[in-house]
């Protein structure tokens, strides 16, 4: 058992905190403040991390979505530094990694908007009356020739407002049966709304109105399925996916495959927000002194930076090990990916508040950057699998057919 990076993983994790101390660190607050980014901005920064090899294009994304524990630190210190850009590589990579599988005349144009980093995707599934539950979803796709056409709505959509691309969750009104449709705005427009939200202040989060939007038959999720299985052998080339991760979208059901990279990611994220919080407490621990001494040296401070430290180290052992299983292709990864989820989604919370409480005033004071950090954290128990659905996920798989808890 080995529970150091390799020198390939430390390289990685280092020119990244290098980049974004120079990059973000000096303008995060200022910035994230500021509130939504725009799709402008959206795109420096997908540009800024192409330059560092980070990116949704078929040459960098196979080192990044296609390597968990390379996304797993991804998320950890970009978490760190500034959370709300998350959602721009996390979401936009479920609708980027089909684009490869499309019919030519989509590859034509969303291929090089990938390559160009000015592809702003979104994940489309929830709906006012669809959160937890999607098995009924009423955004509906009706059948009309070579095309469908699209109504309805969803909420809480990160990059909703400013995306060219989403993967939409609709209900086959002629089936009955639910899919994904990939939509490429130009093409199959959409309207929407930015909606306001306590952290992850910078990433845009809004409603989505489909009105007779026309979606051509073959940007459907089977078809582009049907187009990955003629790949044969050459799939691998096309997909920027490790064999680990194309184990699991072939021996489970291949939404729940899909949600164990950004679970873990999630999770890794939470670590990144909390380390930072502690590390501004620790140093506060040792300058601050009150009663003739650091606050440090006083014992109830060092039992609050004990219970962050330990739980700190937990979250992120458990999110390593989860993005391990997914590298692995082991079943593990589902109840691996949830129960990260909600320990670091959590544990998050406790210890931004508790770096808050070391910090006494000044840790209530709006220019400092732990209300980021705490109203941040605040954010990691929602999206992405609710607390309370990932510890029913975690039930099912401890227990086994026949105790879903939510079906
Ligand atoms: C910032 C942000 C970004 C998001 N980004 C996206 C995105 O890009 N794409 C997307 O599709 N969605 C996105 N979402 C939506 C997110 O996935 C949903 O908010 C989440 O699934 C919960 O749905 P809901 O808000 O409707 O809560 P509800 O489903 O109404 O749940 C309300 C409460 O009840 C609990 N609950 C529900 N059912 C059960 C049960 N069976 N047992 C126990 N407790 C239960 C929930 O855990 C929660 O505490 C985002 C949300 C946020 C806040």
């Amino acid at each position: 058992m080995d529970f150091e990076f390799t020198e390939q993983e430390k390289m990685y994790r280092d020119s990244l905190r290098d980049f974004l101390k120079k990059e973000y660190v000096p303008i995060v607050d200022k910035m994230d403040a500021k509130g939504p980014l725009t799709r402008a901005e959206a795109i420096d920064v997908m540009k800024k991390f192409q330059q560092l090899g980070i990116g949704l294009d078929q040459e960098n994304a196979r080192g990044f979505v296609g390597s968990p524990i390379l996304f797993g630190i991804f998320a950890e210190e970009v978490g760190k530094v500034w959370p709300s850009l998350l959602t721009l590589f996390g979401m936009g990579a479920l609708p980027a990694i089909y684009v490869p599988l499309a019919s030519d005349e989509v590859k034509a144009k969303l291929l090089p908007r990938l390559e160009a980093a000015e592809f702003i995707g979104c994940f489309a599934e929830t709906e006012p009356e669809a959160g937890c539950d999607t098995s009924k979803l009423k955004t509906t796709a009706r059948p009309v020739g070579d095309h469908y056409v699209v109504n309805g709505s969803k909420t809480w959509i990160s990059n909703a407002t400013i995306a060219d691309t989403a993967l939409v969750g609709v209900t086959n009104t002629e089936t009955g049966a639910q899919t994904f449709l990939l939509l490429d705005r130009e093409v199959s427009p959409w309207e929407a709304n930015e909606l306001h939200k306590i952290g992850w202040k910078a990433s845009p989060t809004g409603e989505m109105f489909f009105e007779d939007c026309k979606v051509p038959k073959e940007n459907e999720l089977g078809v582009l399925m049907g187009n990955a299985l003629k790949l044969g052998p050459k799939l691998r080339e096309v997909l920027p996916l490790s064999d680990g991760f194309m184990k699991l979208l072939t021996t489970m059901e291949p939404f729940t495959a899909m949600m164990t990279l950004p679970r873990a990611g999630m999770a890794l994220a939470a670590t990144g927000i909390a380390q930072a919080s502690f590390e501004a407490a620790l140093n506060y621990a040792k300058e601050r002194k009150q009663f003739g001494k650091p606050i440090g040296k006083h014992q109830l401070i060092q039992e609050m930076l004990y219970e962050m430290a330990v739980s700190i180290e937990t979250a992120r052992l458990l999110g390593y090990k989860a993005a391990d299983a997914i590298v692995k292709g082991q079943p593990e990864a589902r109840k691996l990916s949830a129960m990260a989820k909600v320990y670091a989604g959590e544990m998050s919370v406790k210890v931004t508040y508790r770096a808050m409480q070391i910090h006494g005033g000044a840790g209530l004071a709006t220019e400092m950057p732990l209300e980021r950090y705490f109203r941040d954290a605040r954010m990691m128990t929602v999206p992405d699998g609710t607390s309370e659905m990932m510890k029913l996920v975690t039930g099912y798989t401890l227990l086994g057919k026949g105790f879903g808890a939510y079906s």
